[in-house]
């Protein structure tokens, strides 16, 4: 990928560093770092903590008041000079799911921190005052819920929602809370007022392969996708394999298998062109060679760019998982553990950073995100815009996911331009012309529109 713009001309503003960035990743990714494979620093656990300690370290090196709020989200406050009270907001999240990667997340965490390096090194005041937020807790691999530090700030979780939440092994979200130092109680505390609040970017990597195929070294994400997630038990009877006849049988398994192809060819309808629905896990019990399977726990993600056609799939899966296990004599219990509206993300943003990249020379397209960010959460209470860079092949959530530095560097020098043609433009009270709206979509026509090129 071309870098966005050349690096450090004489007497020209310093530009993000590379080598800065590939430092700040390498350090971040030894916490967590999995024996097994990849890295597994899963929200709300220790090591997810100890990331946002040494990164909230490199943010006080900055000169930046740095504090933690009452749901684990660490925050970085630059003031501003002059009487604009709202803050300009960037930042993403340092949790992975289990076996992931080092970039999903981080990179937006390292961008936020180069950013604000770039601001003293450029020796730039802004009028308005600058807010890094690294969020807690953003993947959903533990509780299924996804993007719990953002939501605490927006508003969207109550403390029924950190009792009711839990993992696979029952623990809530309220439990895990407590057990490593936060008081689910102070949960509105994390709160935001909107008011306080000018605009929010996210720095993610693509997580697909649309940048890598268009060699484009930026991704602005027009709308986010939803997404419906079902945990689903299937109670059958266990037996012995040898003694028990194959028409005497209630086999769980069975019945799993038989759903989780459903999955698959309900997405795969003309009908429902764009859904996105996969089985990502089974729990199988007893789970041994000579006994029949007698319980699965499975969970279901469903996503789409059309809200109406996610609710549509949705519950044509549950309804094909109850006809299964009904014509198998097991019981099905499925129980809705998350359900996410895709988001359009406002135009006018999405145009501020455009402008900037079309000033550094970085090749962009405009596109869909398929993966839910936290940005999606944050655009609730504010206007909000993704820069999405390239990753290798496009893997993400695996070890192998990469994305360099170099391409990073870009990023951040969009994100940083960006923050300080928002910091010229926006006025406080925020004009509403500028505002533009953040909503939930309606049926988009085609679905999963290709990535709609931008100028180079
Ligand atoms: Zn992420």
């Amino acid at each position: 990928m071309a870098k966005a713009s050349k690096r450090q001309r004489p007497g020209s503003p310093i530009d993000a560093d590379p080598r800065q960035l590939a430092e700040m990743i390498e350090k971040i990714s030894r916490i967590g770092a999995d024996p097994v494979a990849g890295i597994s620093r899963v929200g709300y656990t220790l090591p997810e903590r100890e990331a946002h300690e040494l990164v909230g370290g490199w943010l006080r090196d900055l000169g930046l008041a740095v504090e933690t709020d009452a749901v684990g989200n660490t925050i970085a406050t630059r003031p501003g000079k002059s009487v604009e009270t709202a803050a300009i907001a960037f930042g993403s999240h340092l949790d992975s799911v289990t076996h992931g990667g080092r970039f999903d997340g981080i990179v937006g965490v390292v961008a936020m921190v180069e950013a604000f390096r770039l601001m003293t090194a450029n020796h730039i005041d802004t009028r308005h005052p600058l807010r890094g937020v690294i969020f807690a807790c953003e993947e959903g691999a533990r509780f299924g819920e996804s993007s719990i530090g953002s939501k605490a700030i927006v508003g969207a979780l109550n403390e029924g929602d950190l009792s009711r939440i839990h993992d696979a092994d029952g623990h809530t979200l309220a439990e895990a809370m407590l057990d490593i130092g936060f008081e689910p109680s102070r949960l509105r505390e994390a709160r935001w007022n909107r008011a306080d609040i000018a605009a929010f970017i996210e720095i993610h990597i693509e997580q697909g392969s649309t940048l890598e195929a268009q060699s484009r070294s930026v991704g602005l994400v027009d709308v986010v996708s939803g997404s419906t997630r079902f945990r689903m038990t299937i109670l059958g009877s266990a037996g012995h394999t040898g003694g028990t006849p194959m028409q005497n049988r209630a086999d769980a398994l069975a019945a799993a298998a038989e759903v989780t192809l459903a999955v698959e060819s309900i997405a795969n309808q003309p009908s429902h062109r764009g859904v996105r629905a996969t089985v990502g896990s089974l729990d199988v019990y007893p789970n041994r060679i000579t006994i029949i399977p007698g319980r699965v726990d499975m969970s279901i993600d469903v996503r789409d760019l059309d809200p109406d056609r996610l609710r549509r799939a949705s519950t044509e899966i549950v309804n094909r998982a109850t006809a299964v296990c009904q014509r198998r004599g097991v019981t099905l219990n499925a129980e809705l553990i998350a359900d996410v509206s895709p988001v359009v993300l406002p135009m006018w943003l999405r145009e501020v950073v455009s402008q900037v990249c079309n000033k550094l020379g970085a090749g962009y397209c405009v596109m869909p995100s398929g993966a839910g960010h936290d940005a999606q959460i944050m655009a609730r209470i504010v206007p909000a815009a993704i820069i999405f860079v390239p990753c290798r092949g496009g893997a993400s959530h695996v070890p192998e996911e990469w994305a360099s530095a170099t391409d990073i560097a870009s990023g951040v020098d969009v994100l940083y331009h960006a923050v300080l043609k928002l910091d010229q433009i926006l006025s406080h009270p925020p004009d509403r012309h500028l505002q533009g709206v953040s909503c939930e979509v309606g049926p988009l026509p085609g679905g999963n529109t290709p990535a709609d090129d931008g100028p180079r």
